[in-house]
């Protein structure tokens, strides 16, 4: 009764939206619905965000991620082992605890029914829990059902009813979505996710059904353009572009390893004493996302985001508009009273190298690209 033509492109929306004439498909998740799992469970507490060593732009860019997930997602290039994941884990791990709705796969927030999900519209009493902001891994064999969710349809056919399995994108919503060697991803998968990224919302069309929930997550890819190229088109679509690399001073590489060393020896002791650090960082995140809202842009900073597009020649206007959101992020993080032009200098590498039109992946090039254009433009 459900699996024929009459239901064809109808999209499953609340069931006060369906014409009366048509029987409303019913939408079920598919056995149990978990919460996102709490990244706290393990016994071992997550190595702290502070006593990450260097690795200032990668942990600047997530910083500015997480004030304004607007931004798009953050690309990094770099060398393994240079503690990319262990930043976005230690970051998310400092965030505060999130309200979500009990049950609900997608972890809707109670407090914004607006953005809720059809299970949630449906319920008349929603219960709240807290918990720790998602990460997901998008493992690279992963398949796109596991990713965007899947129509049990022999549920569907056997007993009349539509059953939905949520995926990763459902698990991710409200928190981090992290894909190491996002370089080797099928660009047809990795153009779904930037989708979804920029919408907010997932949508599965499968059978001439169509399930649509929330899905807004800061998607962090990282990857070494030595192994693998993004397309151009894919790439400019990240927020930011950061490159990380294997510290080259000794001081700084003795320091990565007695930290690392105290950490693994004795987890809970090393992380107690960057506890402070931890929470002076989410204090000024909680305050930067309460800020951003009232921060306008002057038009002088404006500007010199423009004529630092034109000069380097970047397609379209989502450099410009990147550039803003970015340094308007910073500044809130900062705690300024207005988004200027030093701003705008520090982001500018992160949010332009990878739109410039010639060589978009010979970063050393782009990198000195960039900040050749901000000392003639912005004098800094
Ligand atoms: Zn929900």
């Amino acid at each position: 009764m459900i699996v024929n033509g009459s239901i064809r492109a109808m999209s499953l929306k609340p069931v006060s939206a369906t014409p009366p004439s048509e029987t409303p498909p019913i939408l079920r998740a598919a056995g149990p619905v978990k919460a996102p799992r709490a990244q706290t469970a393990s016994a071992t507490p997550t190595f702290p965000f502070s006593a990450i060593v260097g690795q200032d732009e990668m942990r600047r860019a997530l910083l500015i991620a997480a004030v304004d997930p607007s931004v798009g997602g953050v690309l990094v290039f770099g060398d393994r082992g240079t503690g990319k994941s262990t930043a976005i884990r230690g970051l998310a791990a400092l965030l505060p605890p999130m309200a979500a709705v009990v049950g609900c796969p997608y972890a809707c927030d109670p407090g914004r029914p607006a953005e809720h999900c059809h299970r949630c519209r449906e319920q008349a009493v929603l219960r709240a829990e807290s918990v720790p902001v998602p990460v997901v891994d998008l493992p690279l064999g992963a398949t796109e059902d596991r990713v965007v969710g899947a129509l049990d349809l022999e549920r569907a056919l056997t007993r009349g009813e539509k059953a939905f399995e949520p995926g990763l994108l459902a698990r991710a919503n409200r928190g981090f979505l992290y894909i190491d060697e996002v370089n080797l991803l099928e660009d047809h998968l990795v153009d779904l996710l930037l989708d979804v990224a920029a919408s907010g919302v997932n949508t599965v069309e499968r059978e001439g059904l169509s399930i649509r929930h929330p899905a807004r997550f800061v998607l962090v890819g990282s990857g070494n353009p030595e192994e693998g190229e993004l397309r151009p088109q894919l790439l400019d679509r990240f927020g930011l572009a950061v490159e990380v690399s294997t510290p080259t001073d000794l001081p700084t590489r003795i320091d990565v390893v007695r930290r690392r060393d105290a950490y693994e020896r004795d987890p809970a002791a090393f992380c107690a004493g960057y506890a402070k650090a931890d929470r002076a960082i989410r204090k000024a995140l909680t305050a930067a996302r309460a800020r951003l809202p009232a921060l306008a842009v002057p038009d002088a900073t404006l500007e010199a985001a423009a004529r630092l597009c034109l000069a380097l020649g970047t397609d379209g206007l989502r450099g410009e508009l990147t550039l803003m959101r970015t340094a308007r992020a910073l500044a809130a993080f900062e705690g300024a009273e207005t988004v200027g032009l030093d701003h705008l200098a520090r982001i500018a590498p992160s949010a332009l190298r990878h739109r410039l039109r010639r060589n978009p992946l010979d970063e050393s090039g782009s990198t000195a690209r960039v900040a050749r254009a901000v000392e003639d433009i912005l004098g800094q």
